[in-house]
């Protein structure tokens, strides 16, 4: 069975642009899993976080991997480019979030689905609607309503 998921890319460490270019070549590589929809890359003020401005993208996904599998090949990527967690927030080579499993509402083994920051944060609800225009939150509402309440954010597309 196949799910579509999106998955929310962050970086803002060294070359953060080089960083989520390779990490979306990444995703589209996963086994038993296909690239649906790419976001543009955007540009984002730090929130509860220090350092320079994010890189912010968002992919979809249709994959045959669990929502637990699949988290688990995302913190492999993210160790793959050297991630570590010196103190909560701290600067980062690469973040994935797993915002969406389908419409799947999941809280169980270290696992939140729909990621529970998500709705909040304009970095990822703007690039989420370019990749997924149609995108739903379970137990939240459409991304296309949900953008309106993060509109004050400093952010704007890269490319
Ligand atoms: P962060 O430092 O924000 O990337 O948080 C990483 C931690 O959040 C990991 O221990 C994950 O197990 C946990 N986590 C819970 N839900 C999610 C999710 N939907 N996507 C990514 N990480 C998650």
């Amino acid at each position: 069975m196949t799910v579509q998921a999106s998955i929310g890319i962050g970086a803002n460490l060294g070359d953060a642009r080089g960083t989520v270019e390779q990490a979306i070549a990444r995703l589209a590589a996963l086994p038993a899993s296909r690239l649906l929809a790419q976001s543009s890359l955007y540009l984002s003020a730090p929130i509860d976080s220090s350092g320079d401005d994010y890189i912010n993208a968002v992919v979809q996904i249709g994959t045959g991997l669990s929502a637990h599998d699949l988290l688990a090949a995302l913190q492999q990527i993210e160790l793959a480019f050297g991630r570590e967690r010196p103190y909560r927030n701290a600067p980062r080579t690469l973040d994935l979030d797993l915002l969406l499993y389908g419409s799947e509402q999941i809280n169980r083994d270290g696992l939140i689905v729909p990621h529970p920051r998500m709705t909040e944060r304009a970095f990822v609800l703007l690039p989420l609607l370019q990749a997924n225009p149609l995108a739903r939150i379970p137990g939240k509402g459409t991304v296309q309503d949900l953008v309106g309440l993060v509109k004050d954010q400093s952010i704007h597309v890269l490319k």
